[in-house]
């Protein structure tokens, strides 16, 4: 399709002119409006985005604690992230696609792939550690119009559920966006999950179809996509119709009634030039499920809905994370997790920005991949979880200042506390604040933040910041619901109505909404599950999930301030406390370091000395009652996908019981090297 078809689409409803709300640039007012006076606030954000129709009332708060945002507005998410861009930057980047993955060696092994990419489409260039792909607004209109007529000619309709199952591809994107420009409802389920995880989702969302590929790649492993999806609709009571298979040349497989191959429909779309006109969504339309990674628990389809969701992740990109149309956001996540979802495909487009999306492990081929990365695509804003940082910091330094990074002008951490070296490590060598902030799969975008926007409040090291604007959150006590003075330890929750872009319900269960997250005394507070402390100065500090707290003789102490006493530590590079029972303390806390270099415990004379520096951290910093019972030196720690430590694993491992379902488990060497530590000892 030609840059013409382009602007003739957008000239139907470029009559709408896009405001960007007049700040007085001062945080501390914007918040305040922002909880004070709600429906004016978010009338004024919801002019980021185009409305098809105008929202006839801002906020339905009428059955608390659902609330409904911009009720009778109706938009659509893919014509605000791709068309609304067309006339002002049809040409710009929209996507680079990088992956690490596809590299000389594999392509020698399968060369097939070569010809998938001419299939899929074009852009590709090679290079020695990566291959990449680019694809500019008008590529990414093409494909997600093509795609969404795949979809339709194969029946999906408004409303209907798709499943999507793939790697860090770009098709998963587009197949992301088309569901949204006709009005399905897409699940991405993460690829790191196995056929029985598949196999829950396929049934609680009633999926029409699944879309996935041959095959991924992760450290240069093959994982079968297309194998897993066969016995996930095996052990599925509700089969899908179809499975659209993106054949990328890697594994063959055998083609199964239900298939169809993406590159041979996407052909005939192509040809036929064909544009699928956006469905226009009521503002309350569910946009997508993303069930939660189930760290603790079974699964739960998190809802979100259309307008509001498009609203809040423009206004993030531009109050929270400073991102400007035109520059470059790197969310290092999987598109299966929620960041991937929020700031790795929407909200970079919805703010005309160029994301990056890489498929490849952050040491592979070399420690120094993401910097290199960073300075071949002038990276502006990165995003990613501490535990990826962790593991470059365990490497030789010098991999990081081979490489210009000084188009760096913020780096966003979160998913996990973030300790005070991990934080260090990486400003001394970017030059730039490294900033923590928290959020949740429920809330899609920052529920505390650190604003570099704004200059009223300074970053604090070793603060995730402080409330949102939107977010009426305190931290109160869990037993009277009273709000906790400065320095008093609480639950941190936040009142309803929840801000527009936060989950709207519980998929097709209003009753587990209301009992895993408003069931706290006040029935209008939303229980994060997670403890926190306010300071003097109002910033927020996490101490851990409530399912994390340990009772030391009547004491509650949070696992992570322990955690964090002891990563102080020179020599420890992460670390795990869990409490054991006690028959006379009720718990104890015992701690597992992994060590920068593991042969430093290798004699006794050392461990006993490491032993001794970890234990007098912890008392020096908590006082003797947090004493670890006992410190062990596994080589690494079991782990989630999202780099999330599975406490509750090492603690039945520490506790002699069984692990429990470890489907979402990473590492499963490290199971081993938990329990090998506990017999060194
Ligand atoms: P599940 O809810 O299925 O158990 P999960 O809670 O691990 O999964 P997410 O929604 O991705 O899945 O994670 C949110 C949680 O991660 C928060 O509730 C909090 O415990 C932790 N978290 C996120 N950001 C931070 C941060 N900056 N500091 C400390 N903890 C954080
Ligand atoms: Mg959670």
């Amino acid at each position: 399709m030609s840059a013409q078809t382009a602007t003739a689409v957008t000239n139907q409803t470029s009559t709408q002119t896009f405001q960007k709300p007049t700040t007085t640039q001062n945080f501390a007012d914007i918040y305040q409006s922002s909880i004070e006076n709600k429906e004016q606030f978010w009338a004024e954000q919801a002019k980021r985005i185009y409305w098809h129709k105008e929202p006839e009332q801002i906020l339905d708060d009428s059955n608390l604690p659902f609330a409904q945002w911009f009720v009778g507005g109706e938009t659509n998410l893919c014509y605000n992230c791709v068309d609304r861009h067309l006339e002002e930057r049809a040409e710009q980047d929209a996507f680079i696609w990088l992956s690490s993955e596809i590299n000389q060696e594999l392509i020698e092994t399968y060369p097939a792939v070569i010809d998938a990419f001419k299939d899929l489409g074009n852009n590709v260039e090679f290079y020695t550690d990566y291959t990449k792909r680019r694809l500019t607004y008008n590529d990414l209109y093409k494909e997600v119009n093509y795609f969404a007529d795949v979809l339709k000619r194969h029946g999906i309709e408004k409303g209907d559920r798709v499943i999507i199952y793939m790697p860090m591809i770009l098709e998963a994107a587009y197949a992301m966006l088309a569901c949204a420009r006709i009005g399905a409802v897409h699940s991405v389920v993460f690829g790191g999950f196995a056929a029985h995880n598949l196999a829950i989702r396929m049934d609680d969302a009633e999926a029409k179809m699944v879309i996935t590929v041959d095959a991924g790649l992760r450290g240069g492993k093959v994982i079968n996509y297309k194998s897993l999806v066969n016995q996930g609709i095996e052990q599925a009571a509700v089969k899908p119709e179809h499975v659209l298979v993106v054949n990328r040349g890697i594994l063959p497989f055998e083609v199964k009634e239900l298939d169809v191959d993406y590159a041979t429909e996407r052909r005939i779309s192509c040809e036929a030039n064909v544009i699928v006109e956006p469905v226009w969504l009521e503002s309350n339309t569910p946009s997508y499920l993303l069930y939660t990674s189930g760290t603790t628990g079974t699964p739960k389809g998190v809802q979100r809905d259309t307008g509001g969701h498009a609203v809040a992740l423009t206004t993030s990109m531009d109050y929270i994370y400073d991102g400007k149309a035109g520059e470059t956001f790197w969310a290092i996540s999987d598109i299966g997790w929620a960041v991937g979802h929020s700031y790795t495909i929407y909200a970079p487009l919805l703010a005309g920005m160029t994301s990056i999306i890489y498929e490849g492990l952050p040491h592979q081929p070399n420690p120094g991949i993401w910097w290199r990365i960073v300075e071949a695509n002038k990276v502006n804003i990165l995003f990613t979880a501490p535990t990826g940082v962790r593991m470059l910091k365990k490497q030789d330094e010098t991999w990081m200042t081979r490489y210009d990074v000084s188009s760096v002008k913020s780096f966003f951490l979160a998913g996990e506390p973030l300790d005070e070296s991990t934080a260090s490590w990486l400003t001394k060598h970017l030059g730039v604040p490294i900033l923590d902030h928290y959020w949740q799969t429920e809330s899609g975008w920052p529920i505390l933040s650190n604003t570099p926007r704004f200059n009223d409040k300074p970053h604090k090291q070793g603060s995730p910041g402080y409330p949102m604007y939107g977010y009426d959150a305190q931290v109160i006590n869990e037993e009277t619901g009273e709000p906790c003075k400065a320095g008093e330890k609480g639950l941190l929750a936040i009142r309803a109505p929840l801000p527009p872009g936060c989950l709207t319900t519980v998929w097709r269960n209003d009753k587990r909404f209301i009992d895993s997250y408003f069931s706290l005394a006040d029935s209008n507070q939303y229980s994060t599950s997670d403890y926190a402390v306010v300071d003097e100065d109002g910033y927020f500090h996490i101490l851990g999930r409530t399912d994390d707290v340990i009772n030391v003789a009547g004491h509650r102490l949070g696992t992570q301030e322990i955690e964090e006493a002891i990563s102080r530590h020179a020599e420890v590079a992460e670390c795990a406390v869990v409490g054991i029972q006690d028959e006379l303390k009720g718990e104890l806390p015992i701690a597992f370091c992994v060590l920068k270099d593991y042969e430093l415990v290798a004699t006794t004379e050392n461990r006993f000395r490491l032993e001794q520096q970890v234990i007098g951290a912890v008392v020096k910093s908590l006082g003797g009652i947090a004493r670890p019972a006992a410190i062990y030196f596994p080589q690494a720690l079991p782990k989630t996908r999202s780099g999330k430590i599975l406490r509750r694993a090492i603690r039945a491992l520490a506790e002699n019981k069984p692990t429990g379902d470890m489907s979402t488990l990473d590492n499963p060497t490290a199971i081993d090297a938990v329990k090998q530590s506990m017999k060194d000892y």
